[in-house]
């Protein structure tokens, strides 16, 4: 079918029209200049612009596509979880134009757009090993279904995009923190500055990332006291120290977590951590060493975009599910609703 999807849950105003696993268009309107200065994505600077955004991203995403509003099957929109007035932005502009035209309209988990993405990329067959490990999340997901998914566990505080980000503003370089770091740590001795690995003498798939950041402040701290400041070495021996603590706590839970699933055919990550080489070599090994195909798609459908949500939707829609002009719009909506208590799953 033609699907057009419609994303706004955080800091990108997307929409893009696909064609079965056919992407047609992809359209990312990102707000990073508007919340620069803040640090921080500011919520209702986010739902103004996307408000102000999503009617011409949508003209944008059909144009593109080459396709006229009249010939979509479905319209795919993100429902949540996310910061609400945006999710409200893209809700309200998908029922107008359902109501308007009569066309079908799809409420779409954002977490399922993502976990999903592997099976528009590749078409990766359930079941599957999902890492979802982005700025705002970390968690396993095993996905055996269009909308079953089983959450193996995650991160109980910080996400490790986060962790990047803060490591990289302790130490004078630039945001978003996780390319900077990854090149510093090239260069660096992952040796010289041992950094705990929490919960990994744990069982199970949890995660913990904020430790690190405390250790990493006060090996900078001791060094600054020690020597008036730090030097490029220094520098890179932490990058590289707290790359590869990173690696280490998300390579052996992705192993436990493949080995809580051995009947997966494949472990797919997902979230702009997946783009760190060093991470991605790690989990390629244990990937290859348990014989499941590793899959991460290209860092653009990683990262939020409305390809996923069209996909997703194409998916609901294919399993006959479509929603009324009162879908709601969610703040927070897990994907694993057996466990609705979740901690630490992000949003
Ligand atoms: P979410 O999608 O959960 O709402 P987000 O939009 O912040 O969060 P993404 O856009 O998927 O997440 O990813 C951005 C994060 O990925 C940032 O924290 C960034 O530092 C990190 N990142 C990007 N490239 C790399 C890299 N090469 N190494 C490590 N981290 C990276
Ligand atoms: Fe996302």
């Amino acid at each position: 079918p033609l699907v057009l999807g419609i994303e706004s849950s955080c800091d990108d105003t997307a929409a893009a029209v696909l064609r079965d696993r056919e992407i047609l268009s992809n359209v990312v309107m990102g707000q990073a200049e508007l919340h620069a200065a803040y640090g921080g994505v500011v919520p209702e600077i986010a739902a103004r612009a996307h408000a102000e955004k999503v009617d011409l991203c949508v003209e944008q995403a059909l144009e593109g596509a080459g396709v006229s509003l009249g010939e979509i099957d479905a319209i795919a929109v993100t429902a949540g979880p996310g910061l609400i007035g945006g999710v409200l932005a893209g809700v309200m502009c998908g029922k107008g134009l359902s109501a308007a035209t009569g066309i079908p309209l799809v409420g779409v988990n954002h977490l399922a757009g993502h976990a999903l993405t592997p099976r528009l990329t590749e078409g990766l067959e359930f079941p599957y090993l999902m890492l979802l490990v982005s700025g705002g999340h970390c968690q396993f997901l095993r996905v055996d279904g269009p909308e079953s998914f089983t959450r193996m566990g995650g991160t109980i505080d910080d996400a490790p995009g986060e962790a990047f980000d803060k490591t990289a503003r302790l130490l004078g370089l630039p945001q978003p923190g996780g390319p900077h770091v990854e090149r510093a740590a090239e260069r660096g001795n992952a040796g010289r500055f041992p950094l705990p690995r929490p919960l990994l003498d744990r069982p199970g798939c949890d995660m913990s990332f904020s430790g690190l950041k405390t250790a990493l402040l006060r090996a900078r701290d001791g060094m600054v006291a020690a020597k008036g400041g730090l030097t490029e070495t220094d520098r890179a021996d932490l990058c590289a120290a707290f790359q590869s603590a990173v690696t280490a706590i998300l390579a052996e839970k992705s192993r436990r977590a493949l080995e809580a699933a051995p009947d997966v055919t494949g472990f797919a990550v997902a979230g702009g951590v997946a783009a760190n080489g060093a991470v991605r070599a790690a989990l390629t090994g244990i990937a290859e060493a348990r014989n499941v195909a590793f899959v991460a798609p290209p860092l653009a459908l990683c990262t939020d975009n409305a390809a996923m949500i069209a996909y997703a939707g194409a998916e609901r829609l294919k399993a006959g599910k479509t929603d009324d002009l009162d879908l709601p719009a969610r703040p927070r909506w897990p994907l694993d609703t057996r466990s609705p208590a979740l901690l630490g799953s992000g949003r």
